[in-house]
């Protein structure tokens, strides 16, 4: 407890100046900061820029080309993984919509599959029996003449 009100007054201007003088270091140290930070952050954000460009690449490669080109089974698995890592890292919209495209392909590949099905179904030309290689009737794989089973399928070939 100060006894002189003169003393008061003094320790209060220096607090208040002490206070300013710490604003102001303090803001020094932000900027300074911020210079030391901002191209740290360009080269951050050219680094991850330069993996997005990959990234996409192999999106659209192993993703996006094999669905346009029909082979749904083929892109379900890189489709799945490119969900969990788009997740896991910065892209959860990205995520979730392949994730969504990950059932939809399991859906297109299933429904592929029954179309092949049905157009196995329809009956073709018969090979004479015992005659060069017999065709499967569900699947149109070619298998040897003595085969009794279609070695994609496993339908009878009888
Ligand atoms: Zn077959």
């Amino acid at each position: 407890m100060s006894s002189s009100r003169s003393g008061d007054t003094a320790q209060t201007l220096i607090l208040i100046g002490l206070v300013l003088e710490a604003v102001e270091v303090a803001v020094l140290l932000g900027i300074g900061l911020l210079f030391l930070i901002v191209p740290l952050a360009g080269l951050l954000a050219l680094s991850f820029a330069a993996i997005g460009i990959v990234w996409v690449f192999l999106v659209y490669l192993f993703s996006y080309v094999r669905v346009r080109e029909g082979d749904y089974e083929g892109a379900r698995t890189p489709t799945l993984v490119f969900a969990i890592l788009s997740l896991i890292t910065i892209g959860l919209i990205s995520g979730i919509l392949y994730l969504i495209a990950y059932v939809k392909l399991g859906d297109a590949a299933w429904e592929a599959q029954q179309r092949s099905a049905w157009a196995g179904a329809t009956p073709a030309a018969p090979a004479p029996p015992g005659l060069g290689p017999k065709t499967c009737s569900r699947c149109r794989t070619f298998n040897d003449a003595s085969s009794i089973y279609c070695r994609s399928c496993g339908a009878s070939l009888a």
